[in-house]
């Protein structure tokens, strides 16, 4: 019986090592070197399958792993449906946020009951926080680069990801308002839950004794 855990290549399967150690799993090959889009492990039944973060919670959802780690943001935007969520393993701390150009007064705009542009990844979350807040938005999504947005006039501002502020500095950009702490969660298929319990289980206790402190 085979157990397939589906990682995203970068943060989150370097943050997730230690927690794969603590469960006795070492991954054999680097994705950075290797194209090999499955991993074996030091154990025979465990192989690890790197997906794009954004495939990861479609992946176990309809099976094609049994367990996944990915971040809270790629799970709202997914609905997150179907999914059992264990753990909270707090690895790729980040937030999501507003951001504006310098020289943008968005509180003004906001004030003022201005239609913001805002574009993002996020539309799920932006358009929940701007609802929330009473703003009118039109939401533009975008796969990459949000920064350039506001720099190039495509949009007011932009709902992303932020973690030390150093990609938003080097645009010239302003963080405005914080939506929410992002975190990495564990996610498990429901029916492998029951069919490899006690494997999966064994997995799910030792990532739960690794999970880093604050
Ligand atoms: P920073 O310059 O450290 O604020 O990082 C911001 C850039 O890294 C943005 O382009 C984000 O989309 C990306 N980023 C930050 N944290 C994460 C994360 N936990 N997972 C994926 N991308 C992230």
């Amino acid at each position: 019986m085979t157990i397939t855990l589906a990682l995203s290549k970068g943060r989150i399967f370097d943050e997730t090592l230690p927690l794969l150690a603590a469960a006795g799993i070492e991954v054999l090959e680097d994705p950075e070197k290797s194209r090999k889009l499955i991993l074996p492990t030091n154990r025979p039944d465990v192989q690890v399958v790197l997906v794009r973060a954004t495939d990861v919670p479609t992946y176990v959802e309809y099976g094609g792993a049994d367990l996944g780690v990915t971040g809270k943001d790629t799970l709202i935007e997914h609905g997150g449906g179907g999914l059992y969520q264990p753990l909270d393993l707090n690895i790729a701390r980040c937030r999501v946020s507003v951001a504006v150009r310098h020289d943008f007064d968005y509180a003004h705009a906001v004030r003022q009951g201005a239609r913001l542009k805002a574009a993002t990844k996020y539309t799920s979350i932006a358009r929940d926080f701007f609802a929330a807040k009473g703003v009118h938005v039109d939401l533009i999504k975008l796969y990459g680069s949000m920064e350039l947005a506001p720099l190039t006039g495509l949009a007011d501002t932009i709902v992303d990801l932020v973690s030390t502020g150093n990609t938003l500095k080097a645009n010239r950009l302003v963080e405005v308002e914080r939506i929410m702490d992002i975190s990495a969660r564990l996610v498990v298929n429901q029916a492998a839950l029951k069919l490899k319990r006690e494997p999966i289980r064994r997995i799910i206790d030792a990532f739960a004794s690794a999970i880093p402190k604050d």
